[in-house]
């Protein structure tokens, strides 16, 4: 089982986050093109190595599934409870999962629970983009911004997080900076935290194609700098934690450059503060948007 620390902010407190990754089947869906989460799942009786990894110090955890926390196919409701209860004793101050949001019903149940004993549930929706073309022909996503809407208004009382997509494929690198911005402008008065993710290149899906064949590549660190930039004054808190980083399959600049923006755009997601920097390659960068 894959886990990890991060530091986060919980109610303008920067605490120590507990990032874990529970192998269940994977994602039901599985069919957005640029993710391949399915091919990690084992669905293996987690639980005992789960409680092991509960002994570490933190105030909030974040639980991954490779799909949905909420979707009863993906993690059955027994072990879910399992996990609830389990998270209960070590007294967190919130949990954040994840979920596709036709399961949001499932929501209200683990909210009620967890907020007998004050801890705070953050529900996070991959919505990738608000523009209906992008989600069905770009992203492949089975769902419509109406239908991610009409989720938020359901989850009253929980946190809610928004995860959008910098650069799905057969978008140029001008119309991924525009479509990030534009996301996030519709939907930073709904949601709590918008998180960015620049796509990295998973293995086996279309996106890897696409990207072998050389009609895509993943986003300039510039762009991710510009979205953020654009961004940082909205209502909501943005995150940004890119993968991949520098790596032929992730976000890029130069190889001089690239490093210190990845550290710059962590800073950022914990106070918005706007990020500054310049390397000869932005020229390089100002001439793709400019081209287009
Ligand atoms: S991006 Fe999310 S919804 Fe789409 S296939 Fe992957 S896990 Fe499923
Ligand atoms: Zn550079």
């Amino acid at each position: 089982m894959r886990w990890w620390m991060t530091r986060e902010r919980v109610d303008d407190r920067v605490v120590i986050a507990l990032n874990v990754v529970l192998p269940t089947r994977g994602c039901s869906w599985n069919k957005c093109y640029m993710c391949s989460y399915a091919l990690d799942s084992e669905d293996t009786n987690f639980l005992p190595e789960f409680m092991t990894i509960m002994d570490q110090e933190f105030q909030k955890i974040k639980i991954f599934t490779s799909g949905s926390f909420l979707d009863t196919r993906e993690l059955p409701e027994p072990t879910r409870n399992k996990i609830l209860d389990i998270i209960k004793k070590k007294k967190v101050r919130e949990l954040t999962i994840e979920t596709r949001p036709e399961f949001h019903e499932e929501a209200l149940s683990v909210y009620s629970y967890l907020k007998k004993d004050s801890i705070a549930l953050e529900v996070a929706m991959g919505l990738e983009s608000s523009n209906d073309r992008i989600l069905k022909y770009c992203i492949n996503k089975g769902f419509t911004f109406k239908d991610f809407v009409k989720a938020v208004a359901a989850l009253e009382g929980m946190k809610i997080k928004a995860y959008l997509l910098i650069k799905p494929p057969f978008l140029t690198e001008y119309e991924a900076i525009e479509d990030a911005v534009k996301s996030a402008e519709d939907v930073a008065e709904m949601v709590d935290v918008i998180s960015f993710n620049p796509v990295a290149i998973h293995k086996k899906t279309l996106v890897e194609y696409l990207w072998r064949t050389g009609t895509y590549k993943p986003p300039w660190m510039w762009s991710v700098v510009e979205v953020l930039n654009r961004t940082c004054h909205l209502p909501a808190h943005i995150v940004c934690h890119p993968v991949a980083v520098g790596k032929r399959r992730g976000v890029r600049n130069c190889r001089k450059c690239t490093g210190m923006l990845a550290g710059k755009v962590q800073d950022y997601s914990l106070a918005n503060g706007e990020i500054t920097h310049d390397c000869h390659c932005r020229g390089e960068w100002i001439k793709e948007i400019n081209s287009i």
